[in-house]
């Protein structure tokens, strides 16, 4: 437990997650969230905040919203039961099929939302970072989808990287933008976008990516891709015959995650569990395993668990997926760690691989690399713990993560004939 929040702090946290009064009007999570930005950048948020006050759970909104999600992403997504994966581990495995929703995984469901916000606050255009660049389609499509001209922020080292998602973007109508300074990969291209978002707050509209960042956007996000848990909710009743036992979702920023949990923090007897990227080892520098091993920081405008030095300075991640990559993690993935209510835990890159090729044997789904880890984890959880009902929150698919798995065979005995 942090040091950061005493015993009966936590208690009442607790029951402020689950009641949903969180974050609080100073957009805290208990000490974690807030908003550490430049004073130029003040007008900026304090607008958005307004414009979520103004939109966000009205009926007209929430009704286009769902519309959407329902006719264009294509939800609800299924819930799949894996038979041969439960016989395998010996437990009832379920997975929340975000890999089904348009663009291929729980991004969309954030995109569609914030576009479809900002068409209602006025914006002429959107502005977005992306580092892997799958947050900068799902951005390129829904801008597309709503009519709003699109610039995607990515450092040139990541536009090298990941040419095949800069080809999506561009081709969905956005701009590429290229940024050369600082790192020239997400965090150069975060700083961007805030400089551009400073010139013209009004027309301008910035569409995150993640649970991250200063309020409002943690909130703004977990409330856009909440649907994730509320319909799997339902489905494990439905289908599963009961709701499960644990539930597990990988944490790069904590988007996919929280959509999955917070439905659920009411239901506490599910024991819920992030899974973060162990990458090659337990040294600073060679995962991004931020709960598992960071320290409290301010990061991009928020207060929560970063890895950094001794002296403050933010570290560079490793991880085989490109989407958990990342040296933050939202703001209440840290509070909800520090109350007890998840446990965040991290699998490794040759885990995280020998996961996606079960689940691609066993069940004939190609995940993505950073859902893999969410295996991981569940498969060694569901061998401690068996004949337990498991539910996994399956983010994405894994086709774009094909150059990188070209790099790992699958074993001798059943490679092509020859
Ligand atoms: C981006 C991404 C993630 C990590 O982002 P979160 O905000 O932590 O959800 C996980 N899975 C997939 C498939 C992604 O594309």
């Amino acid at each position: 437990m942090s040091t950061l929040v005493d015993a009966d702090e936590a208690k009442i946290l607790l029951e402020a997650s689950i009641a949903g009064t969180l974050p609080d009007e100073r957009g805290r999570f208990g000490p974690f969230g807030g908003r550490y930005i430049p004073e130029t950048l003040v007008p900026a948020f304090e607008r958005l905040e307004q414009g979520i006050a103004d939109h966000l759970h009205t009926e007209s909104f929430q009704s286009e919203f769902r519309s959407e999600l329902k006719n264009w992403v294509g939800r609800p997504t299924a819930l799949t039961h894996a038979p041969r994966l439960s016989e395998a581990w010996g437990a009832d495995v379920w997975l929340k099929r975000e890999d089904l929703a348009h663009t291929g995984a729980h991004k969309i469901n954030n995109a569609i939302g914030q576009a479809l916000l900002a068409k209602r606050l006025g914006a002429k255009r959107i502005i977005a970072e992306t580092g892997a660049g799958q947050h900068g389609v799902a951005s390129a499509a829904a801008c597309a989808r709503v009519g709003l001209p699109c610039r995607v922020y990515m450092g040139a080292v990541d536009i090298e990287r990941q040419a095949p998602n800069v080809d999506r973007m561009l081709r969905l109508g956005a701009e590429v933008f290229p940024v050369e300074s600082g790192d020239k990969t997400l965090r150069a291209a975060i700083d961007e976008a805030l400089r551009e978002w400073v010139t013209d707050p009004a027309g301008i509209y910035y569409l995150i990516g993640s649970a991250v960042g200063a309020h409002p956007y943690p909130y703004l996000v977990r409330e856009l891709q909440a649907v994730i848990g509320q319909e799997a909710r339902e489905q494990m009743i439905r289908q599963a015959g009961g709701l499960p036992d644990a539930a597990f979702a990988c944490v790069g920023g904590g988007s996919n995650a929280i959509g999955l949990f917070y439905p659920l923090l009411g239901d506490r007897e599910i024991e819920l569990i992030g899974v973060e990227a162990g990458g090659t080892g337990d040294g600073l520098g060679q995962n991004a395993a931020t709960l598992a091993t960071g320290t409290p920081g301010v990061l991009q405008g928020s207060y929560s668990v970063i890895l950094q030095d001794e002296n403050g300075n933010v570290r560079e991640t490793h991880s085989i997926s490109a989407g958990l990559d990342y040296s933050g993690v939202g703001p209440e993935h840290a509070l909800l760690q520090a109350v007890g209510r998840v446990s965040y835990v991290s699998a490794s890159d040759a885990e995280a691989l020998a996961a996606l090729e079960e689940l691609c044997e066993m069940e004939g789904i190609l995940t993505a690399l950073e859902t893999a880890h969410a295996y991981a984890a569940a498969s060694k959880w569901a061998r401690k713990n068996p004949g337990k009902r498991i539910l996994i929150g399956n983010s994405g698919r894994g086709d774009k993560d094909m150059p990188t798995l070209t790099r790992y065979p699958v074993r001798t005995s059943r490679n092509v004939t020859a």
